[in-house]
């Protein structure tokens, strides 16, 4: 198969609908010959998802981005990640000229003046990179989970990117939290340290807060604006 058109989403989601998260991570590496990519942010998710393609031996590049303003904790586990697979992550960092201007536009912390300085930022540090990440993939994985946030809830476990114009898989769409847990603890997976310290969702240190009990996964990120603005972009495409 190699590549999808858009226009054969709707029979390829017939296809994969009954597929586990291990059978559609299997049917990508066997499909999109060295030009299937997963972006692991190093959320539980993700690292479910490294896991399952290193244990596999599955035909997939992992990539991350790193934004700059990410916790030390998560430069740790990325370390941890590499040694305990015995893989390199490939890493994408934000162009410096294009942060230059950035903070002398808006400032160091600028991103917490309105939702367009935040998303400027996001731009720079995250989606520009993901454009280059992306820029020879067919098909991108992600360990979105709908019942993660209000704007994720209609998804299906492969969508359409308008913006990189490819399909995008998420094998654990259906997961619960719980099922998240099981499998990390099962498989001895390595995790943030600061999921123990009350943090679920884990982006950049100066966008995230740890959440009280009964609070929404999410509301850790960009706690200053609204559920439905609560997306840097990168999962906003179609
Ligand atoms: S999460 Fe915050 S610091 Fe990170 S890229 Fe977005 S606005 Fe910038």
């Amino acid at each position: 198969m190699n590549t999808i058109r858009l226009s054969e989403l709707n029979a390829i989601k017939k296809t994969i609908q009954n597929k586990s998260s291990i059978e559609l991570l299997n049917w990508v590496s066997e499909n999109f010959s060295n030009q299937a990519y997963f972006a692991t942010s190093l959320g539980v998710e993700d690292q479910i998802i490294t896991d399952m393609i290193v244990q596999n031996d599955l035909n997939i590049k992992i990539f991350t981005l790193d934004t700059g303003r990410m916790f030390n904790e998560s430069y740790d586990l990325l370390a941890q990640t590499e040694l305990k697979y015995g893989i390199k992550i490939e890493i994408f960092n934000p162009e410096s000229r294009d942060l230059e201007k950035l903070v002398i536009k808006d400032g160091i912390n600028g991103f917490k003046k309105s939702i367009e300085n935040r998303k400027r930022c996001c731009t720079v540090r995250k989606l520009n990179p993901l454009k280059r990440a992306l820029s020879d993939a067919n098909i991108w994985i992600c360990g979105l989970r709908r019942e993660q946030s209000v704007t994720r809830e209609d998804m299906s476990c492969i969508e359409w990117d308008g913006l990189h114009a490819i399909p995008k898989l998420s094998p654990l769409i259906d997961w619960s939290e719980k099922d998240v847990w099981n499998y990390i603890k099962e498989h001895k997976v390595p995790y943030n340290k600061l999921h123990d310290k009350g943090f679920l969702s884990i982006g950049c240190a100066s966008c995230t807060r740890a959440i009280t009990k009964g609070e929404d996964i999410r509301a850790g990120r960009w706690w200053w604006e609204a559920p439905e603005h609560k997306e840097c972009g990168l999962h906003s495409q179609k």
